[in-house]
């Protein structure tokens, strides 16, 4: 496995690399739904990389970037172990370096959800994944549905520039409990993890209403919503059910939704999401 610290390096090595190359980005402190994302890359491609990089152009001025768990060492043994080719990881100067002003912006699908309540925040992701599909010129690139907003906006990204990748979205990761997978996980006191449990039952409840034959969406959210406020230990911050292409929100649910929420849990923010009706292996 190459490590490999910057642009022009990367570029080298990508031009020996067999083909098909599967790009696997992420922002390190690698837990098993990462893992997911890179078996998968694996099986289905000769050559894998993945890129660490904590992009700074996604958090605002008041979010965790600089308290961001980290664990370089860590992060490329379990790479190695799934038999990772090439790693990108840059730092932040190789990425923006001085004078660095360009940045993309997503329109509608980035506007929403999480684009409302962390403004600027798709703007970084889609300048960060945009500079890496360039750079990295993969066939496939795999993201997962943890960040449903996230793979919407990386697919429009990706058709309306051209950047040519597949966009593989792998289903999300949970431990037994159904906590969602997460490097901020890291950060709840064993009293939080426990209240961060809120976020996959109140989606089971959504599920399990939507499997009773309920369509409307008030009443679905107000149930979660209701679910949520009586954990004593969270605070919500939005609870979406809406079209799962477009975002747009809707009365009744008759055609594929996405049922999202983000969730505080100390000083944590928290996201999740299911798909209704459940894709297979999808939730
Ligand atoms: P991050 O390091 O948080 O930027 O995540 C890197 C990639 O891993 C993104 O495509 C995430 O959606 C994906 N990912 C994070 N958590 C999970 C999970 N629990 N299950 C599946 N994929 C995940």
């Amino acid at each position: 496995m190459k490590v490999i610290e910057t642009v022009d390096a990367f570029r080298d090595a990508r031009c020996r690399a067999a083909e098909p190359l599967g790009l696997v980005p992420t922002m390190g402190y690698l837990h098993e739904g990462h893992l997911a994302l890179v078996r998968r890359a694996r099986a289905d491609n000769r050559t894998v990389a993945a890129s660490i990089f904590v992009n700074p152009t996604q958090f605002a001025p008041t979010e965790d970037l600089a308290t961001y768990p980290r664990d370089m060492e860590g992060d490329l043994e379990k790479l190695e172990r799934e038999g990772v080719d090439l790693v990108f990881a840059p730092d932040s100067d190789a990425v923006y370096p001085a004078g660095f002003d360009t940045y993309v912006d997503v329109g509608d699908v980035a506007n929403r959800l999480e684009g409302q309540h962390r403004p600027g925040h798709f703007r970084g992701v889609a300048t960060v994944v945009c500079k890496l599909l360039t750079i990295v010129r993969p066939d496939r690139a795999y993201f997962g549905q943890k960040d449903a907003q996230q793979c919407l906006v990386i697919r429009k990204l990706n058709a309306d520039l051209n950047l040519g990748a597949e966009i593989v979205v792998v289903p999300t990761v949970r431990d037994p409990d159904g906590l969602a997978l997460s490097s901020r996980n890291a950060y709840l006191k064993p009293e939080e993890r426990a209240a961060a449990l809120t976020l996959s039952r109140s989606l089971h409840l959504a599920r399990e209403m939507y499997d009773d034959g309920v369509r409307d969406t008030e009443e679905i959210r107000s149930r979660m919503q209701a679910l949520i406020e009586s954990e004593p230990g969270a605070r919500l911050d939005y609870v979406s059910i809406a079209d799962a292409q477009t975002l747009d929100e809707f009365d009744a649910i008759d055609r594929p939704a996405l049922v999202s929420l983000a969730v505080h849990v100390g000083s944590v923010r928290l996201i999740d999401n299911a798909l209704l009706p459940s894709r297979l292996g999808a939730g």
